[in-house]
């Protein structure tokens, strides 16, 4: 494993953080740290990188344990929102301060990948948000870390400016096969872009697994609802939740009483009653007020918790 995190805890006063965390990722694996704000997800980062001081327990990156070396010398990058450019200092002087040599294709190939080339000779004042978190991943992509940490770097953009900058980075982290931990808010980009996700609940580790299965087989009710709306069902004895898209109208079935129905653009939300639950599904069809329709859940989509 080429990070391996073993036992780490970290508290604050008297408020615990981190619990006994372990976990191990391999060399170029996308990660995302999903959990509620709050359940310690940036002080795992900060832990790694070394900008906060453990309490106990082990970090080893490519084998070497890494918790006694100073921030500088670990050869992570970290990149936060609004990451700090040095406003006196132009793009390129920033992407290349305080290095002594450095790979010219590469750097060409980032900045004309990233699409920052035109603004080499620009200050910090003289570009956008976006720009400046597009500066801030050259920056750490040029120094060829052994672990890239992004923790929400593009929460404070436009969505628009979002989307397209997500995709760039996303591929020019795949293509040098960069080994990345992200946190983010973002549930859609997390099952997009991650090989795994981590889920974090109360400084602990509720799940580590494929996108895949955290979302189709989380380990609890929290966990599940990270990820999107869970209808719980208790019908005939039989209780489970499942996902709004694996229910299906049908001419038999469970029973519910339609509450409304709301058009969301791509389909209609549908709001019904079944016993004293409400269920949330989405149908391409209208149906009105106290209509009576019947749902099904498939068994392979019932999700069932012990
Ligand atoms: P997340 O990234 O999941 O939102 P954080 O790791 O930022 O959570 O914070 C976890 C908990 O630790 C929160 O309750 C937060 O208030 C607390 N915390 C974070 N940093 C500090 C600090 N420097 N001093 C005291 N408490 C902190």
């Amino acid at each position: 494993m080429f990070l391996k995190i073993k036992k780490i805890n970290k508290h604050y006063s008297n408020t615990k953080v981190l619990n006994n965390v372990s976990f191990s990722i391999k060399k170029g694996e996308v990660i995302s740290v999903v959990g509620p704000s709050g359940s310690g997800k940036s002080t795992i980062l900060k832990s790694i990188s070394g900008f906060c001081e453990i309490d106990s327990g082990t970090i080893l990156l490519n084998s070497k344990s890494i918790s006694e070396i100073e921030p500088s010398k670990r050869n992570i990058a970290y990149v936060f929102q609004d990451s700090p450019l040095f406003p006196h200092l132009s793009v390129i002087e920033n992407i290349l301060f305080n290095l002594k040599v450095f790979d010219h294709k590469k750097l060409n190939f980032l900045l004309k990948k990233i699409k920052i080339d035109h603004l080499k000779n620009r200050y910090p004042h003289e570009i956008s948000g976006g720009e400046n978190q597009r500066v801030a991943v050259v920056r750490s992509l040029i120094r060829n870390p052994e672990l890239l940490l992004l923790d929400e770097p593009f929460s404070n953009l436009d969505l628009s400016i979002k989307e397209h900058l997500k995709e760039l980075v996303f591929s020019i982290i795949k293509e040098l096969k960069t080994t990345t931990i992200i946190v983010n808010h973002d549930i859609q980009d997390s099952l997009e872009v991650s090989d795994r996700i981590l889920i974090l609940l109360n400084g602990e580790i509720k799940s580590f697994d494929t996108p895949h299965s955290i979302y189709t087989k989380p380990k609890c009710l929290t966990s599940g609802r990270l990820f999107g709306l869970m209808n719980r069902i208790n019908y005939d004895g039989d209780e489970f939740y499942c996902r709004p898209e694996h229910m299906n109208c049908t001419s038999s079935g469970l029973q519910l009483n339609v509450l409304n129905s709301k058009f969301t653009g791509p389909h209609y939300k549908i709001t019904a009653q079944l016993n004293s639950e409400k269920i949330i599904f989405y149908d391409n069809k209208k149906y009105e007020k106290n209509e009576k329709i019947y749902i099904n859940v498939a068994q392979k989509n019932k999700i069932y918790f012990y």
